[in-house]
């Protein structure tokens, strides 16, 4: 900004009244947060694509329908994309089990691409760094594929190849249970001490095919010997900081530090459950673990059962209430994480559809706050754009950079 400009700003500024002065500034902040490529690392939507009748192009309601992400909503909330999971439940580490892991995983693969198919004027999928801005610019959603959980890959390596030729690009071995390739941080025993030595295989196996490491659900031993082995920034797709508040599935400042000086990214986390210490109401527990018993899981069920369930758990909320988190914790971790690593090394990963979202940041309609809470802590609009895509992207680039000087056998 010139001299007279900022003269004239301040002219403006000081024959505004406070009203007038914050609507221009949620106005700048609404403005900028549509001009920015704005990606989110881990969108848990593709599990609601098996709903009978469910379609991402429908506008839902998170009330009644328990869900967070559509195509309606993202445009409203200004979100251009992100990193859609293939997610697996750990289960038995038995070769069956196994099995029908990977099944589930190749299936939830193909319902991503599908999804593309269908709405290929609104959706595209994104399978380099330099393809988000690109298909942003052309008018639709980027679609990056993940997983989360390297359970159903059954321990053959050769299978992460198949995941990265349906598109996978971002990798989590890891889920809240150990599994054979890792231990998890919130897993009652240490099994590995960090990565099993077939865990190693497959961070040799992703570096080589360019996909980028997630540490996020792992144990921070794992994170460590990633930072030490991967030849590429590692990046925790939806985490917090145990600094925070210290639960398992927290990072702390130490370990944040190390990830950042490797080029790493912390994306945060919305989960509430991670954000603040929550009482334990075995009651409430057990009236809602009945409830969602009875009614299964939300994933396969019809648009009126899902209104009921969602009616049920709001019966139980109703009868035994708890502190739920707000946006203000949510940007406690946000800030705290900006501060001990620099905007160079945050971003957004807040598990919607896998249980993110608080009061205030309901669904992904609501993101321009953040953006609005970045400025107004004195953010600049490159550090905001950074947050939103530019850490991740560089990351996704390392990884190609490194696959492409690699050797592919
Ligand atoms: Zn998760």
């Amino acid at each position: 900004m010139n001299q007279s400009a900022i003269l004239w700003s301040i002219a403006l500024l000081l024959s505004m009244t406070d009203a007038q002065a914050q609507s221009a500034s949620s106005a700048r902040s609404n403005a900028l947060h549509e001009r920015l490529l704005t990606l989110d690392t881990h969108l848990d939507t593709p599990a609601l694509l098996a709903r009978p009748g469910w379609s991402i192009l429908d506008r839902h309601d998170a009330d009644n329908d328990l869900s967070q992400v559509d195509y309606p909503r993202m445009v409203r909330g200004g979100l251009d994309g992100g990193f859609w999971v293939i997610f697996t439940p750990q289960g038995p580490r038995t070769q069956e089990a196994t099995a029908r892991a990977r099944d589930s995983a190749l299936l939830t693969a193909s319902r991503i691409r599908e999804m593309v198919a269908r709405h290929s004027d609104r959706f595209e999928l994104a399978l380099n760094a330099s393809d988000a801005l690109r298909i942003a610019a052309a008018g639709r959603r980027v679609v990056y594929m993940s997983i989360e959980n390297g359970y159903p890959l059954a321990g053959d390596p050769s299978l992460l190849r198949t995941f990265h030729a349906l598109g996978v690009r971002l990798f989590g071995p890891v889920h809240t249970r150990n599994n054979d390739l890792a231990d998890s941080s919130t897993d009652t025993v240490r099994e590995w001490q960090g990565l099993s030595p077939l865990g190693k295989q497959f961070v040799a196996e992703a570096n080589r095919l360019g996909i980028v490491l997630d540490a996020s659900h792992a144990s921070d031993e794992v994170l460590e010997q990633m930072l030490e082995l991967s030849k590429t920034p590692v990046l925790l797709s939806h985490s917090g900081c145990k600094d925070v508040y210290a639960h398992p599935r927290n990072v702390g400042d130490a370990l944040l530090r190390k990830l950042a000086a490797g080029g790493g990214v912390i994306q945060m986390n919305s989960l509430g459950a991670y954000l603040l210490p929550t009482a334990d109401n075995p009651q409430r527990r057990q009236a809602l673990a009945a409830v969602n018993e009875r009614y299964g899981t939300p994933d396969t069920l019809s648009a009126d059962k899902v209104r009921e369930l969602a009616a049920a758990r709001k019966r139980v909320e109703a009868q035994y209430p708890a502190a739920r988190a707000s946006l203000d914790d949510f940007m406690k971790h946000l800030l705290h994480a900006l501060e001990v690593v620099g905007p160079q090394h945050v971003g957004i990963g807040a598990d919607w559809d896998g249980g993110g979202g608080v009061e205030g940041l309901r669904d992904v309609a609501d993101l321009p706050k953040i953006t609005q809470r970045l400025l107004a802590a004195g953010y600049s609009e490159q550090d905001v754009a950074a947050v939103w895509s530019g850490n991740v992207l560089r990351v996704l680039r390392a990884a190609e950079d490194h696959a492409a000087r690699t050797p592919q056998p």
